[in-house]
């Protein structure tokens, strides 16, 4: 018997898409076309996260080179309301402020003296600062119905002595909402509901009845889908029915177990967005398409097709408020890659009904004129596992976006070499070589056989051609370092293909993003692995 209430609320539901544009510098004619394709595809709102890519004048410092004007910015703004996409602005008012800190002049607003993410939420000219900005977000968006806030991921949150001895007294959730609930008053009283990630009010959740429950919630989980058995737990972890702790079942086990708590019984993945509906929140549930952990040229699109699936589900529920797909440009894929996600809202609102398997054989014979597509997502998931130099872990590129050292490549191999890794990383760069080269015949087939966006599948084969040659270029680095009969003209004949690799990747993002993050861009993917390949062809 479920023993909790859930308040139904009305109105249409929100379906939106991330703009994320802390790294991946969007071009004007990028976003233009995308926001067209979106509004077709379903989605209603757009949430901007926009960063420093605005000529902003509370924090000029912070302001890419190629940042938009306001005047071109607002360009799009009109596009996506002649789309009737209405749009959120997103600024951050804790964590993931690289973007800010970074710069001498605030140094002072950050927690930690040794790192450059976080605010301090007890400096006094916080809130000021950010209420300047939030000002002129407005200023700049016009009239909206919702802002954004933020607020994840303060990984340092209570460290300073200040917050120490705050949350001593108090508790670190007490100190994250009064910060939140400060900013956000303002907003409230202009009419405006601001919004924040779920993972900081569920992970220090003892003083969540403090919280605002003017304020909605952006319930995200990207690694979870229905049928895994597991949930996550923010600040414990990806738990199952039999690993669960006494004390998450004591705060969340009405929610995990809705229909009681018996051995065998399922859990409710997305638990936690019921949980805070239950708490008089509005909920929208955040699946993702690109997120921790994916490749640069390629996502887990068969893992993110079912957390999206099953989480944008989640959102269309009578007790929920909608859904929000989201999308991080740190792992520098493309949207295209990213498409059977994106192109989902379509499917899912005409058939509700539907499973998943129905919604792939849609989306194959919707796109692309075809009946048929295994070869496709089986490509896909050969295309979606790592090895050296394809993802942030061990690329070495992030939301710092400061360029890659030049020795990293060879650091990376030196210190696997001081871990007794080598040999086990050369094995990962084989078998992948091996999945990577079988994905690129798959989609060369694939290519021959469909009848429509041809060219979307010859990105996915540059993607498999990075791949293969990222894991020859690891091989070819460990076994040199391993003395194992060192190839002098493999060497040579590797650089030739990177040079080769490295101008098609450029064309393919040269329409995506804009010049000067371009450059950087293809610099964190090619120029470190280059110098090391360079420096080994020189000493065999
Ligand atoms: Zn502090």
């Amino acid at each position: 018997m479920i023993k909790h209430k859930i308040t139904i609320q009305r109105g249409a539901k929100m379906i939106a898409f991330h703009i994320d544009m802390n790294v991946m510098q969007f071009s004007f004619d990028y976003l233009s076309k995308w926001l067209k394709s979106l509004s077709e595809m379903g989605y209603d709102t757009v949430l901007w996260e926009v960063e420093n890519n605005i000529q902003w004048e509370t924090c000029p410092e912070c302001v890419s080179p190629d940042a938009f004007s306001k005047e071109r910015f607002k360009e799009l703004l009109r596009l996506c309301k002649d789309l009737n996409l209405q749009s959120i602005p997103l600024l951050q008012i804790i964590g993931h402020c690289e973007y800010v800190l970074k710069h001498d002049a605030y140094k002072h607003l950050s927690e930690s003296s040794d790192r450059f993410d976080q605010y301090c939420p007890l400096n006094p000219e916080l809130a000021p600062f950010l209420g300047q900005w939030i000002n002129e977000y407005l200023e700049l968006f016009g009239k909206v119905n919702y802002f954004h806030l933020g607020a994840d991921e303060a990984w340092t949150l209570g460290n300073c002595p200040k917050c120490s001895n705050f949350a001593q007294k108090a508790s670190l959730s007490e100190l994250y909402i009064q910060h939140v609930n400060t900013i956000a008053n303002p907003i409230i009283e202009k009419g405006i509901t601001p919004i924040i990630w779920c993972d900081m009010a569920l992970k220090h959740n003892e003083a969540l009845e403090k919280l605002n429950r003017k304020i909605m919630i952006f319930d995200w989980q990207y690694g979870t889908y229905r049928g895994s058995g597991k949930f996550l737990v923010w600040g414990k972890g990806v738990m199952t029915t039999d690993t669960v702790s006494q004390d998450v079942l004591d705060r969340f086990g009405d929610f995990i177990f809705p229909h009681g708590q018996e051995p065998g019984s399922i859990p409710e993945t997305f638990y936690t967005s019921d949980f805070l509906a239950f708490h008089g929140f509005q909920t929208v549930t955040c699946p993702s398409s690109c997120f921790w952990q994916d490749n640069f040229f390629a996502p887990r699109n068969l893992l993110h097709l079912r957390n999206c699936f099953d989480f944008m589900k989640k959102g269309l529920q009578a007790h929920l408020a909608g859904t929000l797909l989201t999308s991080w440009t740190v792992h520098l894929v493309p949207w295209e890659l990213q498409f059977a996600c994106i192109a989902m809202p379509e499917f899912i609102t005409q058939h509700p009904a539907a499973t998943l398997e129905e919604y792939k054989d849609w989306f194959i014979h919707r796109y692309f004129k075809f009946n048929d597509g295994d070869l496709f997502w089986k490509a896909c998931g050969l295309l979606s596992k790592p090895c050296l130099f394809t993802n942030v872990q061990t690329l070495g590129q992030g939301k710092h976006t400061k360029p890659i050292p030049l020795d990293h490549a060879k650091n990376v191999i030196q210190s696997l070499k001081k871990e007794n890794k080598l040999e086990e990383e050369l094995k990962n760069a084989q078998t992948r070589l091996c999945e990577y080269k079988e994905a690129l015949e798959l989609f060369e087939t694939f290519k021959g056989k469909i009848k429509g966006k041809e060219e979307l599948i010859e990105l996915w084969m540059l993607s498999a051609k990075n791949g293969i040659h990222r894991a020859e270029m690891t091989c070819f680095f460990i076994e040199t370092e391993l003395g194992l009969a060192p190839k002098p003209d493999k060497g040579k004949s590797l650089l030739d293909e990177l040079a080769e690799l490295k101008k098609q990747t450029e064309t393919m993002y040269t329409p995506i993003v804009k010049q000067g993050r371009r450059k950087e861009m293809i610099d964190w993917i090619f120029a470190a692995v280059q110098h090391y390949l360079e420096e080994l062809i020189r000493c065999l």
